[in-house]
């Protein structure tokens, strides 16, 4: 007799359980801050994407209360039917102006963005080059397209020159993460810029960590290269981390987003973003841009976190921006060390394959400029702490 259905799903999941791979969810029962309520303890996060500390500012969530009163909760309806409320618009262009390019357009959400873009410039008989590590929205936009894929090692801009310069015939898309979500690192854009030049690529970066973090005015990776809209042609942002809202934006010349308004399947067929959240994102970007000084503190708090674990001989990764790996390589003692970390007060993402290569589990460390150097200080010391506790237990 074959499995019913549920029978092959427990099956497949009690073997995830068994490869320490299992993923939980945990009650979060407060807002998202620098020290929250989560399955009813009190624990100082870093664990959020929320870098600046915008996601429960009191101006921002002001706008946002006076949005909902004014546009009431929902869109109602997609941006070609009728659901593009000025509120999306305003902010659009201000995106467009804040990256230095003609226009901005907004998704939903990133994995939309990334997903919709893709599909919308490449086809059959085009080729989509990819770093092994990008984001899983990337590359599953990639396949989702009909153009052939290839991933290149990471960071190698030599490895992606061959292979573009080996290429004939259709369109190239070169497409990265800008900071790279589960190590922090950033790609090498204006290596890439000149590389896409030559081999007449087109490049796309997907700055979801960068916007608001890096750069002068919290313009990101691109800001901190200088690539204008002909170098860097396709610029993507999400409005869920560093801005501390929803959503997210592609930014590009009017071919661009009007090839994207006509084309891109995750544009056309969905509801817009609430009105109140654009109004929001609107008040976000302005404080983002302004207050420098959380960039800052920021760097200052990186480099505390990365000497004080460099002092307990552990393994960091080649980061500079507040995504801050430490690297565990073993699955098991990943997952336990997150979980100590818990007992003692501290949210740490345990990440792990498949969202990460095989052989190289890490605690996903991220800061905040809502942070102290207390607890920064507090952190390292939990780390070394549950370490020594798990050795002793034989692990
Ligand atoms: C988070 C993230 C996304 C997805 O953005 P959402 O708005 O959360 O869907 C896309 N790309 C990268 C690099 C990300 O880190």
């Amino acid at each position: 007799m074959s499995l019913s259905m549920d029978q092959q799903l427990q099956k497949r999941l009690a073997q995830r359980r068994a490869d320490n791979l299992y993923r939980q969810r945990h009650l979060l029962q407060s807002a998202q801050n620098s020290i929250v309520q989560v399955d009813g303890k009190t624990c100082v996060a870093f664990c959020s994407n929320d870098y600046l500390g915008l996601a429960s500012h009191p101006a921002v969530i002001d706008s946002l209360r006076r949005g909902v009163e004014t546009y009431g909760v929902g869109s109602g309806a997609s941006h070609l039917i009728y659901g593009h409320s000025q509120e999306h618009h305003a902010l659009e262009e201000e995106l467009a102006a804040f990256t230095g390019r003609p226009r901005a357009l907004l998704f939903s959400t990133g994995y939309m963005a990334n997903l919709g873009t893709i599909r919308a410039l490449v086809d059959k008989g085009d080729h989509v080059f990819e770093d092994r590590l990008n984001h899983a929205s990337l590359l599953d936009g990639g396949l989702a397209s009909n153009a052939r894929c290839q991933r290149y090692k990471h960071l190698d801009v030599s490895d992606l020159a061959r292979r573009l310069a080996k290429t004939e015939g259709g369109r190239k898309l070169v497409v990265t993460d800008g900071v790279f979500s589960m190590d922090g690192d950033v790609a090498p854009l204006v290596e890439m810029a000149a590389v896409c030049r030559q081999y007449d690529g087109w490049l796309m970066v997907d700055d979801a960590h960068g916007f608001g973090v890096l750069g002068e005015n919290g313009g990101g990776l691109a800001e901190q290269c200088q690539l204008d809209v002909e170098e860097l042609p396709i610029l993507m942002g999400t409005l869920g981390k560093g801005f501390g809202t929803f959503g997210a934006f592609v930014a590009g010349s009017e071919a661009l987003v009007d090839t994207l308004i006509q084309y891109a399947r995750t544009y056309i067929y969905t509801t817009a973003l609430p009105p109140s959240v654009a109004a929001a994102t609107r008040i976000s970007l302005k404080i983002l841009r302004r207050e420098s000084w959380r960039r800052e503190k920021l760097q200052s708090l990186v480099s505390r976190f990365r000497q004080g674990i460099a002092d307990l001989g552990l393994e960091l990764m080649d980061s500079s921006t507040p995504i801050q790996p430490v690297l565990l390589k073993n699955d098991a003692l990943c997952q336990k060390v997150g979980e100590r970390l818990r007992e003692k007060g501290f949210l740490v993402g345990a990440i792990r394959p498949p969202t990460v290569p095989v052989g190289s589990a890490r605690l996903r460390v991220t800061l905040c400029a809502e942070h102290t150097e207390e607890q920064v200080d507090a952190l390292v010391d939990a780390i070394d702490s549950s370490l020594t506790e798990l050795q002793k237990e034989g692990l």
